[in-house]
């Protein structure tokens, strides 16, 4: 079985949990929808380009983010050396990812944790809602003036649990899940999704934060003091206030692992606020989602993503809060533990030798504060937990190029190279955007092909590559064609360029400048100058 053939049999990610339209809603509702079914990136960024607010957020969030991890990372002399090691750790994990998931087990299992296995998000969800279900079930739900109390979980911020829509499928169980993260909290409170990994309420300014603390905490616990003014101490104050109860009533608490190291069992987790401290110790019960990517094989290892990490996300030479576990110790912290490890799509993506390295991603965020694109457009138009420049190439491959979304991703770049640049495991973004390209043009060709009665129009930009590869592939034919290119430049005279033009030319025209043809193709004038023959 050859290995293109051995990935088309795995599967993609499965859906998310749907979100929750029955009654009793326990938090606050996300927006309608599913975020495969959004529309194409091209569409999508027009709309966030009319949100001139949301632009003015973005752009000054990200001058600031920018500048302050170049003065970090230059502090550095041997950063060079810390990426190149980051990178070889990751590869090294890949190749042996079956042995490592075992060892890891084990290890978990000897330390006392209870390890869980999830082939997709569904499954994911089922095993995460039943382990919940079972912590609460002598849980007493109650009003304390405050708020309903009993069926709730605290959560560590965590893309994978994004990636799931765990908190939707504990709402359909009847369970509240809290963010705990401060810009999470914006974004639940605010009825909205995140948009940058690190900084999920980045789209969003005090003044709105203000405003959504006071018109809703309320209505899930400790309101909001009525003279709150739009200070950053004194909103995250409020949260702290409004968090405090959530923290020390929680039975269970829910988390990722930014890293799963498997010759000691440790999972770790790096965050600045002391949240998910809070989370990963008050509780009795820990239930931690772990895609399977996020492996290193010892304990070393750690020496150099703890530093990778830090400078390349929050512009930091450590983090203030790094949480290590080694299962549960009795009389200290969380009395049972819960590994859930995640694959939804990733077997797929390390079955492709190229695809595969989006996995080193350690989700630092880097990629996405250089990216002039994501600048301009913020994380909402790219209908994915993951946005930016690594989540137009993971996401493709984790959900497939079926959508209109996941297909317009791999496009959803001008190939700067910035994202490469600043990555610390070094994935080739841009090399990874071109190969993602291809794969969409050669699922629409083999769309067409499986389709024979649709018009050939419908299937324009495949069938114009096969055309201009057929033309380039003869030098006769090439020659022809640039001499008809010279003689519309002629014509054409001297405009600047060619302006919006009917359609099907305006899918390219409306997005770019398309520059008048020289009156003379550079095959004429060598042969004019030279009086060689074509070459
Ligand atoms: S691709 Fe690289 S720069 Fe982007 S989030 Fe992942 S690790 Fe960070």
């Amino acid at each position: 079985m050859t290995l293109v053939h051995r990935q088309s049999t795995i599967p993609v990610a499965g859906p998310p949990a749907p979100r929750y339209e029955g009654p009793n809603r326990r938090t606050p509702a996300p927006p309608a929808g599913e975020l495969v079914d959004s529309p194409g990136f091209p569409t999508a960024a027009r709309r966030e380009l009319d949100l001139p607010v949301q632009r003015g957020n973005l752009h000054q969030a990200m001058t600031t983010i920018r500048t302050k991890r170049q003065q970090c990372v230059s502090e550095l002399d041997h950063w060079e050396e810390l990426r190149l090691a980051g990178e070889a750790i990751k590869n090294r994990t890949l190749r042996h990812l079956d042995s490592y998931l075992v060892q890891l087990e084990e290890n978990l299992t000897a330390a006392g944790a209870t390890v869980h296995w999830a082939r997709d998000a569904a499954e994911a969800n089922r095993i995460i809602t039943g382990l919940v279900k079972e912590a609460l079930a002598d849980e007493e739900v109650h009003y304390d003036g405050t708020g309903v109390v009993g069926d709730e979980v605290v959560k560590v911020k965590s893309m994978v649990t994004q990636e799931i829509d765990m908190n939707e499928a504990l709402e359909a169980a009847g369970v509240a899940a809290w963010e705990t993260d401060l810009a999470e909290i914006i974004v639940q409170l605010g009825h909205d999704r995140p948009s940058h990994f690190l900084v999920p309420a980045i789209h969003r300014n005090r003044a709105e934060v203000r405003e959504i603390f006071l018109a809703e905490m309320g209505t899930y616990g400790k309101p909001a003091p009525p003279d709150l003014d739009s200070e950053p101490r004194n909103l995250a104050g409020a949260a702290r206030l409004h968090l405090r109860e959530k923290f020390l009533r929680a039975k269970v608490g829910i988390s990722g692992a930014n890293f799963a190291v498997a010759d000691t069992g440790t999972l770790v987790v790096v965050e600045s606020e002391g949240n998910g401290r809070m989370c990963l110790t008050l509780p009795q019960t820990l239930i931690s989602v772990v895609g399977v990517e996020k492996v290193l094989p010892t304990f070393d290892d750690l020496e150099v993503f703890l530093q990778l990490l830090p400078r390349s996300s929050t512009a930091e030479r450590m983090n203030p809060y790094t949480s290590m576990w080694t299962g549960p110790t009795g009389g200290d912290g969380p009395e049972k533990m819960h590994v859930v490890l995640l694959d939804n799509g990733r077997s797929r993506v390390l079955a492709d030798r190229i695809g595969r390295e989006a996995l080193r991603c350690i989700r630092c965020s880097a990629c996405l504060n250089v990216c002039p694109v994501y600048e301009k457009v913020g994380g909402h138009a790219y209908g994915s937990v993951y946005p930016g420049p690594i989540g137009s190439i993971l996401t493709p491959q984790l959900r497939g190029t079926t959508s209109a979304v996941d297909r317009s991703l791999p496009f959803a770049s001008s190939l700067c190279g910035a994202c490469f640049e600043v990555c610390p495991v070094r994935i080739p973004i841009p090399e990874l955007l071109v190969y993602m390209r291809n794969q969409v043009v050669e699922s629409k060709k083999a769309e067409a092909k499986s389709k024979p009665g649709m018009p050939f129009l419908a299937h324009g930009e495949p069938a114009a590559m096969t055309g201009a590869a057929w033309m380039m592939a003869d030098s006769r034919r090439w020659s022809a064609a640039t001499k008809g290119v010279g003689l519309s430049g002629r014509i054409l005279g001297k405009a600047d360029h060619l302006g919006p033009m009917p359609w099907p030319l305006s899918k390219w025209t409306n997005a770019r400048d398309v520059p008048i043809p020289p009156q003379e193709s550079f095959r004429s004038w060598y042969k004019r100058e030279r009086g060689g023959g074509s070459r």
